[in-house]
């Protein structure tokens, strides 16, 4: 009898080249493998763009699960939700996915004006070369600005310019969280509520989000103290949600150290799959 692993080994939040990540999915998906994952979730911000791709090249060996990650913001700050295991092929969903990214667009070329009247002159011909064909982000913005010398680094550019109470910050089309949670349901995919730690009240956002259809939160990520992971802990049982976890892999610079760390509880997949079987 070969031998058996007992649990998956899997990472389910990482992004690629189609959002603000820096490996391509064949790349990620090479990465992957080393790191020893049987299952991976590409979430990649407003884009399916690179799911496709990612799963022909794992096979039979390494399967990719749909996922995506919506930002919505709202008076308590950024609320990110993890969307898993939807139809990629739902036309409403992708049709507002490309709402999202034209959105993102326009506001990259509006903060990169608000900065040309602050004195720090970007060529947007630049910012889309970074951006290589992915949903624009502010991190790509912070990267030119690093490489133009305006900052040091891309923290930098955040502190100084270009976070949410930043001199060109330029608000987001903004969608509340609940209608992040109907939109992934409508597609038939199970919502969770990503890195809570980022949150400035985890628990009261999860209590307002649970009655409104919240599937499942994020319990492991870098960002979660032990604290928030006992608040986690504490309401999905309260509340029936299942956990998931992943490393938020951007970059070997930034996240190396995390992707093979960072994992999903051993019964994530199967639950994400069950769950999703209540919208499909
Ligand atoms: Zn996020
Ligand atoms: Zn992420």
């Amino acid at each position: 009898m070969p031998e058996r692993r007992s649990a998956l080994r899997c990472d389910l939040h990482l992004h690629t080249t189609a959002s603000d990540g820096q490996l391509t999915p064949l790349l990620l998906v090479d990465l992957a493998r080393q790191r020893g994952f049987d299952t991976i979730a590409i979430t990649d911000h407003d884009t399916t763009g690179s799911i496709l791709e990612a799963q022909a090249a794992g096979g039979d060996s390494l399967t990719v699960i749909p996922g995506v990650e919506l930002s919505a913001e709202d008076d308590a700050g950024d609320v990110h939700t993890l969307g898993y295991c939807f139809d990629i092929n739902n036309p409403e969903f992708q049709a507002e996915m490309q709402s999202f990214r034209d959105h993102r667009f326009h506001r990259g070329r509006l903060i990169v004006e608000k900065l040309a009247k602050l004195g720090v002159n970007l060529s947007w011909e630049r910012v889309l070369e970074i951006a290589d064909g992915g949903s624009i982000g502010r991190p790509h913005i912070a990267r030119a600005m690093a490489e133009a010398g305006y900052v040091s680094s891309v923290k930098e550019a955040f502190d100084r310019y270009i976070a949410n109470d930043g001199v060109a910050y330029v608000e987001r089309k903004r969608i509340s969280p609940e209608e992040a949670i109907q939109l992934i349901h409508s597609a038939g995919g199970v919502a969770v509520l990503a890195h809570p730690g980022l949150l400035k009240d985890p628990a009261s956002m999860i209590e307002r989000l649970a009655p409104a259809g919240l599937d499942g939160i994020e319990l492991n990520h870098p960002k979660n103290s032990d604290e928030v992971r006992e608040i986690v802990k504490r309401l999905t049982k309260r509340f029936g949600l299942l956990t998931t976890g992943g490393s938020d892999f951007h970059s070997m610079e930034r996240d190396s150290s995390h992707m093979g760390v960072y994992l999903a509880p051993d019964e994530a997949v199967n639950n994400l799959r069950e769950r999703s079987l209540k919208y499909g």
